[in-house]
């Protein structure tokens, strides 16, 4: 089940789906159980535990399908912790956040389990209390490793970068009092790659803080694994956390995001209207990138699209657009084997990751409403949105 479109081909011409109001995502449950039980062969194989981040994927409404599978969740601050600690409480509770502050960090240690700090100035001042209260403290470290080109906004050990201690930092800080308050070390630096840069990575980690390693209960390698993409190298990643079980005696913790809900969801989508400006034919979607896929732009990229190619090898091209006023509300360029037409419905993939977690009501566009696709081919609504929902972030309820 490797197919972006997999999960929704036999799907298209039921009245369930031909009958949805646009803008919606569906999330669809085959997908996030086929994911999930990728992540939990990896896991009884290797014995890691892997923990959903929920920064990329927080509905919340799916945890229970999927936490059977999984060790629990990471969480980047209060609001994430709670949820995680409410609707997958069975599961542990991992928080990292660039600076806790004063008047969250008490509840934010009553939710987690770890608690993962960014510099030794925040591990001196809350780690005391977090270890009072049993619970476990960890560091994100630096490795200043960088395996990925052209994203620098996703590339935590890019020059400059506030996220994690170097080693230079740590040995100007570093005191054997806080160093006592440790038991974990976490690295965060990969962005949707392959095990090739984990292992690279894992490398710099050991050049660089290999002699505190052995003092250390767990290493939590962080996110941006794409485990469950179909060219990912699994075997490899297995070899890395056996190697760093086997060398320091630690538990290794993986916390990916898009890994978990990979391709599990789709935008659908309608066409409003038609233009054309010098010969390029543009379609205005009821969905705009800017509200609703925000990732399109900020990474940027072109998601992909069912029954078209965004390479422009089919016969018909068309710009697809949002219907706000931003000039740059552009989805991207695509080609179609037929002419659209307005009222057509186009399904947008991999859109459970980074969207629902990240949208928007810019221009008053209404969020989209959130569809369950069941594993068995059922459609249910599992939350709407309105005016309310805009409104009430602006001013008086
Ligand atoms: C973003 C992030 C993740 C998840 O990353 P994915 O790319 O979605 O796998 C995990 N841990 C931390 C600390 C992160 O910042």
């Amino acid at each position: 089940m490797n197919g972006i479109f997999d999960g929704l081909t036999t799907l298209l011409d039921s009245e369930n789906i031909k009958a949805l109001k646009t803008p919606c995502y569906v999330i669809d449950e085959k997908r996030l159980l086929h994911n999930a039980e990728v992540l939990s062969s990896v896991m009884s194989r290797t014995g890691c535990r892997i923990l959903l981040a929920q920064k990329a994927f927080s509905n919340y409404d799916f945890y229970p399908l999927i936490s059977g599978y999984i060790s629990g969740t990471e969480a980047s601050g209060l609001f994430e912790a709670r949820l995680g600690k409410e609707e997958m409480p069975e599961g542990e509770v991992h928080v990292f956040c660039a600076a806790y502050r004063d008047d969250e960090i008490g509840e934010i240690i009553s939710y987690a389990d770890h608690i993962v700090f960014n510099s030794i100035y925040q591990l001196k001042k809350f780690g005391p209390s977090a270890k009072k209260a049993g619970r476990s403290v960890g560091l994100r470290i630096n490795p200043e490793c960088s395996t990925q080109e052209g994203h620098e906004i996703y590339d935590p050990c890019a020059s400059g970068s506030r996220l994690g201690v170097t080693r230079s930092v740590w040995d100007e800080e570093m005191t054997p009092d806080a160093f006592e308050l440790l038991d974990g070390i976490h690295f965060h630096t990969l962005c949707e790659q392959n095990s090739d840069a984990l292992e690279i990575t894992l490398k710099a980690v050991e050049e660089k803080f290999g002699d505190v390693l052995p003092s250390m209960k767990w290493l939590n390698m962080g996110g941006g694994h794409h485990i469950t993409k179909a060219d990912y190298d699994i075997k490899t990643l297995e070899r890395v956390i056996l190697y760093a079980k086997d060398k320091w005696g630690v538990e290794v913790y993986l916390e990916p995001g898009e890994a978990v809900a990979l391709n599990a969801g789709y935008l659908m989508t309608r066409v409003l209207d038609i233009v054309e400006n010098n010969g390029v034919k543009i379609a205005i979607l009821d969905s705009s990138a800017a509200c609703h896929m925000p990732d399109v732009i900020e990474m940027p990229y072109t998601p992909p699209l069912l029954n078209a190619a965004s390479d422009g090898t089919k016969p018909y091209k068309y710009r697809l657009a949002g219907p706000t006023c931003l000039s740059g509300d552009v989805i991207g360029d695509y080609s179609f084997d037929n002419e659209l037409k307005r009222g057509d419905m186009l399904i947008f993939g991999d859109m459970a990751i980074y969207t629902t977690v990240k949208n928007n009501t810019f221009n008053g566009m209404p969020l989209p409403d959130i569809y369950k696709l069941g594993t068995d081919g059922s459609v249910e609504k599992i939350t709407d949105f309105g005016y309310s929902d805009f409104k009430h972030r602006l001013g008086r309820a």
